[in-house]
């Protein structure tokens, strides 16, 4: 112990002001200023027993993540899905923690992002025929779709006429994508927002949709429907 009293008591001070600091250290939460935002999360509860509705167990639902996308997706406002995670546009992200417990829109553009899902686990290149469809200008040409109205060349069908006789694995990975979207919409949304027009369309083509996805809902771990396109 050092003789010196003063020296001593300034010993003490420097001591004390130390322990304190150390606890401020530890115990004290972040200042208000360092706001952490999470930029991926898992599919909760809600939204699994949604999709399981559609893809029962044939996705590994525990695999997925949805994330906050780079500045393409938040430019364009559109979710890319091309390896088996949800690429969302930044707003879209951070407004909606549970899809299954928002509008009628989102909830099957939900559903429609969770194909992408299924077709990837199942073993589909999805970004390949993604990257394929853009040097196609699948996602630059604008079309008038019958089924769905001005629309993305890639997502264009027509269920009553061209594609009538078609099978499921014969439409490409979007078109997959929008005849699961029409059929979970008619038969699960009836609640949500009923007047919405895509939800009017999805009961309109519903017998000839359920028709083209008899052995998906029959099946969905079934290979042989998956698309070439
Ligand atoms: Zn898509």
């Amino acid at each position: 112990m050092d003789k010196n009293p003063t020296k001593q008591s300034a010993k003490i001070i420097v001591a004390n002001a130390t322990a304190k600091l150390s606890k401020l250290k530890n115990n004290q939460s972040p200042p208000t200023t360092e706001i952490k935002i999470e930029t991926k999360r898992k599919l909760t509860s809600g939204e699994i027993k949604m999709c399981q509705l559609v893809f029962k167990d044939a996705i590994d639902y525990s695999k997925v993540w949805l994330h906050i996308g780079g500045f393409i997706h938040s430019a364009t406002g559109n979710a890319m899905t091309p390896a088996g995670e949800i690429m969302l546009p930044r707003s879209e992200y951070l407004e909606t923690p549970d899809f299954s417990q928002t509008i009628g829109e989102n909830r099957h553009w939900f559903i429609h992002e969770m194909t992408h899902v299924w077709q990837y686990q199942m073993g589909t290149s999805v970004g390949w025929l993604g990257l394929k469809q853009l040097c196609k200008g699948g996602y630059t040409s604008n079309v008038q779709s019958a089924d769905s109205g001005g629309e993305l060349k890639a997502y264009d069908t027509d269920i009553l006429g061209r594609d009538s006789g078609k099978k499921f694995n014969e439409f490409n990975f979007e078109q997959q994508g929008r005849l699961i979207e029409f059929w979970f919409d008619a038969c699960y949304l009836q609640n949500v927002n009923p007047s919405r027009p895509h939800h009017i369309q999805s009961l309109k083509l519903l017998g000839y949709v359920e028709r083209i996805l008899r052995d998906f809902i029959l099946n969905p771990h079934d290979k042989s429907l998956l698309p070439s396109s």
